[in-house]
């Protein structure tokens, strides 16, 4: 064998084993002794040759490099050290509020995602969620009652509220009281039933999703089940499951939206009167806006900014956010007025308070919850933001698949259901595949939530990623009904869900926000298994305990470094097809997919983090496009879970594959803008190296996949009714979604006979074209018999049914007393506005004429 192939199989040799150690994150110690016996044997066998000594140099410097790592003192004293004290030069200041917020909630399988070698056993090992007896019995008894009570026209347009009789049921069934324990009163329901129960309602009324939502979510309850005292649990609660306590929670303001913390309601602590005694209580002043359920709520859950300027509870002059409970009858509240959100029943409106003056132990927890206001709110966000607007968009979503689906099969144009032109196909395979994907993130979310998980950053990505996906849904759904959609009034089944989407796009945290800054700010450090540790150890206040924390962080950092280096090029060369997969079904390309994104992701997030250190906060849209690399995997891993949990149904494969093929694609082509705006350039150009050696090889789905999946949903069958299992789908004269599948099953059940009517109009046996002059024709003309034509008059009354849209007298539309209108007056007004518009043109002309003379005067 030539010397110079020998010498390049040891090359392989060595390469070889550095991309496996690193591949296997092998630790320290034994990649040390493993790349000792190495360059040992590499001696011995060039010992035969002349260069010996030379080796044995070689070897022992490699050694030594090698073994400093090793030496803990020697390397925390002259390595870390310095660094340490770098690194806390370049720390970025963090706020409180900040803190906080990472502080809250824990890590789960968005952990794995960011180890870039996730273990697919954490996530299949949990339980597939169910609901209890009990749980079931609610969706099938109340649940489905007070669907078929709910008729969002009249709710929406003719009350602009929900019936009395809605209300009542609502309360008397405890709906606002799922998340309240059965010790008072409650129906203490696990997390996947209030989403079930939540995806349901949203599927028929958004009024009513939005209403039952609000008490089941960030509210008195939840801030009282976790922080309250047990006098203000005993206080409250009962009258919280009872419905005889209204709750709403106040935080937003005028001054303060999505930056909260920056609100100026406030409290000062002060002396008053209570109950005819002297004691020391706060005086509240607050301004608050977009409150649901402010205008109906007995009790206001309030954040606002607590002072003591007298120094009357300790020595601080302010406390900061703090949560308390204030009764909405007492002197100074004001509630009542509503907005009309989106036109929108739901209620939800201003609240405001002049200097109502309530004792301290009006804090939720009692006055040593002062100032930890901000920190409770961001702690059940982590958990409540999974569960309530997810499952309205999943809800929505159920819905519009199945309305779609059946709508397109029944509607025809150019004599064939719109259904088989492949447009249409494009907009009903993303309805269908977004809704599985939203059905699989609130479900496999919410059943972590009863494991125990407090998932921070999975609940900013279902919220954000769940209504976003919810506004493609609505506007497709909005396309494929055509005109249909438009025209509102009772027959519209579409329109007000639409409308409502902004809504939950809004709440929650605005989604631009939630995406730009929460889901990789907080993912970054709270998810990435050193960076938490390595900002802790270099804050803490003990200096020698820092570095020893600090130092074991950082060489574990540099390990995991150098494996994603490894892993992201390997995977990528391989398409990740030798990574471990947890299954080995028809699935388990879709997990190595995950394992070679998560690799080139961590990554990525590494190269981002030490290029741009605490300007990747302010360089949003990088930040936004690893959020999505990180949100594409973990909907992709609910997508693969939730396959399982459902049996592993060969029927759900093309949703699934088309979910995966879509959400990948989008977390390559996300990594790809991420590169290609890093403002690094030699960086982006080294790490694109390492995550796409073979280029951008991954590709979306194909048109033969969304063909199948347009089968899928638009005929009847165990996987159409799969993906719409909670929504509302009873057959009854008020449900149109019920009314839809009806007319598909008679579809079905008719199409030989419409065929037959096809060909004997081809044969010329049968003039008309039209369906409604095509059944007597066939009829007298033998081609079908008298039952046949009494199907076929059945079917086609109830699709002229359900293509029907209403129209409404001119004055049916008419909702107030019209105000007359003074032509004169307007045209007066008209006339003003045309004068000021004038003369604020011409005001210009002379303030330049002035200029010019100015500039004359100082030339001269
Ligand atoms: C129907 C409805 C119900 C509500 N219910 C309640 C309730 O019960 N209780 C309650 O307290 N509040 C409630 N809210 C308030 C809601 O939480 C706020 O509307 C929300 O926080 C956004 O505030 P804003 O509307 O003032 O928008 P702004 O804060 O003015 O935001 C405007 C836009 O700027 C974006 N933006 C802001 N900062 C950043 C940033 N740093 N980076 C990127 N983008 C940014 C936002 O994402 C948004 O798109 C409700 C709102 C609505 C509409």
């Amino acid at each position: 064998m030539s010397s110079l192939i020998v010498s390049f199989l040891w090359l392989l040799l060595f390469l070889g084993g550095g991309v496996y150690l690193a591949y296997q994150r092998i630790d320290l110690r034994t990649s040390t002794v493993a790349a000792g016996v190495a360059t040992l044997a590499y001696t011995f066998y060039t010992f035969a040759g002349n260069g010996f000594w030379l080796w044995m140099l070689l070897l022992w410097v490699a050694m030594a490099v090698l073994a400093i790592p090793n030496m803990v003192d020697l390397r925390r004293e002259k390595i870390t050290r310095p660094l340490l004290a770098i690194y806390r030069r370049m720390l970025p200041s963090m706020s409180d509020t900040e803190r906080e917020a990472l502080e809250a909630g824990n890590v789960w399988w968005d952990g794995e995602l960011f180890s870039g070698m996730p273990d697919w056993d954490r996530l299949m090992s949990f339980p597939a969620p169910a609901l209890s007896e009990e749980e079931q019995a609610f969706m099938d008894g109340p649940c489905e009652t007070l669907c078929e009570m709910l008729d969002d026209w009249d709710i929406c347009h003719n009350r602009v509220d929900m019936p009395k009789e809605v209300w009542d049921f609502i309360i008397e069934q405890r709906f606002f009281a799922m998340i309240i324990p059965k010790q008072y009163g409650g129906l203490e329901f696990s997390a996947y039933a209030n989403a079930m129960v939540i995806t349901k309602l949203a599927s028929r009324s958004p009024t009513a999703s939005s209403t039952v939502g609000v008490p089941n979510s960030l509210g008195p309850a939840e801030l009282l089940l976790h922080y309250g005292s047990d006098e203000q649990k005993n206080r409250y609660l009962p009258g919280l499951a009872a419905g005889t306590e209204i709750p709403c929670f106040a935080l937003t303001s005028p001054e303060a939206g999505s930056d909260a913390a920056a609100l100026i309601d406030n409290g000062v602590v002060c002396k008053g009167r209570w109950k005819g005694k002297a004691i020391i209580g706060i005086r509240l002043n607050w301004n608050k806006r977009y409150i649901t359920l402010a205008p109906v709520a007995t009790v206001l859950g309030l954040a606002f900014k607590l002072n003591d300027p007298d120094h009357l509870i300790g020595d601080k002059d302010e406390y900061g956010i703090t949560a308390a409970l204030i009764p909405t009858d007492m002197p100074g509240v004001t509630v009542g007025r509503r907005h009309y959100p989106m036109s929108i029943a739901f209620q939800n409106g201003p609240t405001s308070g002049k200097d109502v003056f309530v004792p301290l132990d009006y804090i939720i927890g009692g006055q040593e919850m002062a100032g930890k206001g901000w920190k409770m709110l961001v702690e059940l966000l982590s958990v409540g933001r999974a569960i309530t607007l997810p499952s309205i968009a999943s809800g929505g979503g159920q819905a519009s698949s199945y309305a779609s689906g059946a709508y397109a099969r029944i509607r025809k144009q150019f004599n064939t259901s719109i259904a088989n032109f492949e447009g249409v196909g494009d907009a009903l395979t993303r309805i269908a595949g977004h809704t599985y994907i939203m059905n699989a993130a609130v479900s496999v979310t919410s059943g972590a939530i009863d494991q125990g998980e407090k998932p921070a950053v999975p609940s900013a990505i279902l919220k954000y990623h769940c209504t976003e996906l919810s506004r493609k849904v609505a506007n497709d759904t909005m396309d494929i009904h055509g005109g249909k959609a438009i025209m509102m009034g009772p027959k519209n089944y579409i329109g007000r869900s639409y409308m409502a989407t902004p809504i939950a796009i809004t709440v929650e945290g605005a989604n631009i926000l939630t995406r730009s800054l929460i889901i990789f700010g907080q993912g970054a450090i709270r998810c990435h298994p050193f960076v938490l540790r390595e900002l802790r150890a270099a804050g803490d206040e003990d200096l020698e305990e820092g570095l020893i924390e600090f130092d074991d962080a950082l060489f574990g950092h540099i390990g995991y470094g150098i494996s994603n280096v490894a892993r992201s090029f390997f995977l990528a060369l391989t398409h990740g097809k030798f990574s471990r997969v947890p299954l080995n079904t028809p699935t388990r390309r879709y997990y190595q997919n995950i394992n070679r994104y998560s690799a080139a992701f961590a990554l990525a997030s590494d190269f981002a983090m030490l290029t741009l250190g605490g300007e990747l906060k302010k360089r949003e849209l990088l930040s936004a496009r690893l959020g999505d690399v990180l949100s594409s995997m973990y909907l992709a891993s609910t997508v693969l879970k939730h396959f399982e949990n459902q049996g592993r149904r060969a029927t759900d494969l093309p949703l699934v594959e088309w979910s995966i093929r879509t959400l990948m694609y989008q977390a390559q082509e996300s990594l790809h803008a991420f590169l290609q705006n890093l403002p690094n350039r030699w960086a982006a150009a080294v790490l694109r190296i390492f995550i796409f050696p073979r280029g951008r090889t991954y590709s979306a789905p194909s048109d033969q996949l969304a063909h199948k999946v347009v089968e899928l949903m638009t005929r009847t069958g165990e996987a159409r009714e799969r993906l719409s299992r909670q929504a509302y789908t009873t057959l009854e004269p008020g449900n149109p979604i019920g009314l839809l599948q009806e007319a598909l099953e008679l579809f079905e059940a008719v199409a030989p006979l419409e065929k037959r009517l096809r060909q004997a109009f081809k044969e010329g046996l049968i003039d008309s074209e039209y369906l409604g002059d095509q059944i007597p024709e066939a009829r007298r003309a033998g081609v079908i018999s008298k039952s046949e034509a009494s199907d076929l008059e059945i079917y086609h009354e109830k699709v002229r049914d359900l293509l029907a849209v209403d129209d409404f007298a001119p004055e049916e539309l008419i909702r107030a007393e019209p105000k007359p209108v003074d032509a004169k007056k307007a045209t007066k007004k008209t006339t003003k506005k045309t004068t000021k518009k004038t003369t604020k043109k011409a005001a210009p002309k002379k303030a330049s004429s002035k200029k010019k003379s100015t500039r004359k005067k100082k030339a001269e």
